[in-house]
């Protein structure tokens, strides 16, 4: 299982899952694309990266443009000569209650989740069909397979993404030996919920979350290296990855 010298991208690198992804696809020995909008700390990642032996480049970006995206593929094309893998990591949560209308945050889930892995998913493509390999990882959730409390919006935008994941999966794998994989994690402790903004959902939450062993970002990592590392043959089409604490 190696995945030494493999060109990753990873989009929202700049914290949590991103982050620790980040730090393991190179302690494992792939060349990483930082990528995310807050530069600085993709900076002083690319630099504690370096400091390990690790090699990494920082592109920055938004995963809702679709110019930033043709950035990042030539600029990593230019620079490490090929791509081999995408992580469509990037996302947000700002949960809220549908009859308290934060319809500005339905439509940032629905343009950051849904249309920043598609985008991710279009500036790779041609390169992976024409090399007729490549492994898109694309970061769902565990809201994509059942509802929660102040989630309509956000458990709909990674369900979308489950989804979108299972046809390019039909559609790429065997066709173009373009390997797909759907990650879907529980609740794992990182900056997601800092997005919340509706005053009620917050205060719901704390008795949810309360006594709760979360995963942590290294746990995921851990599970997008196991898909990264599979020989070709072997497509793993989803992971479901839950805290042993955690029942719904
Ligand atoms: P973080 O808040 O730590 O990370 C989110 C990342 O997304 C940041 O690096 C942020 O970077 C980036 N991002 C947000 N908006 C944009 C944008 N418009 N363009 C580019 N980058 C953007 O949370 P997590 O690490 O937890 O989240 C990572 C993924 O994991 C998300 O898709 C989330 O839905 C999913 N997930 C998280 C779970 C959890 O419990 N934490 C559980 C299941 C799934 P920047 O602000 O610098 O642009």
């Amino acid at each position: 299982m190696s995945i030494k010298g493999k060109v990753v991208i990873i989009t929202g690198a700049s914290s949590g899952i991103g982050e620790a992804t980040a730090k393991k696809l190179a302690k494992e020995g792939a060349k990483v694309v930082l990528t995310a909008r807050r530069k600085e700390k993709l900076n002083k990642l690319k630099e504690e990266i370096e400091k390990d032996g690790g090699l990494a480049m920082v592109v920055t970006g938004d995963v809702t443009e679709k110019g930033d995206f043709k950035k990042i593929v030539s600029q990593t094309l230019e620079k490490f000569k090929g791509i081999d893998a995408i992580i469509n990591n990037a996302g947000l949560m700002p949960l809220s209650y549908i009859k308290n209308l934060h319809t500005d945050e339905w439509d940032t889930m629905v343009d950051v989740n849904i249309k920043g892995v598609m985008n991710g998913v279009a500036a790779v493509l041609p390169t992976f069909m024409e090399q007729k390999s490549g492994n898109i990882i694309n970061i769902s959730s565990s809201a994509g397979r059942k509802y929660y409390p102040g989630g309509a919006v956000y458990c709909a935008t990674k369900a979308a993404v489950k989804m979108f994941s299972e046809g390019l999966r039909q559609e790429l794998a065997p066709k173009y030996g373009i390997n797909v994989t759907s990650i879907e994690p529980g609740f794992v402790a990182t900056e997601l919920t800092e997005t919340i903004t509706d005053d009620e959902i917050k205060k719901d939450l704390i008795p949810m979350v309360k006594d709760l062993t979360t995963l942590e970002a290294e746990d995921i990592a851990e599970a997008i290296f196991y898909a990264l590392a599979q020989p070709k043959r072997a497509n793993i089409n989803d992971i479901y990855i839950m805290p042993t604490d955690q029942k719904e």
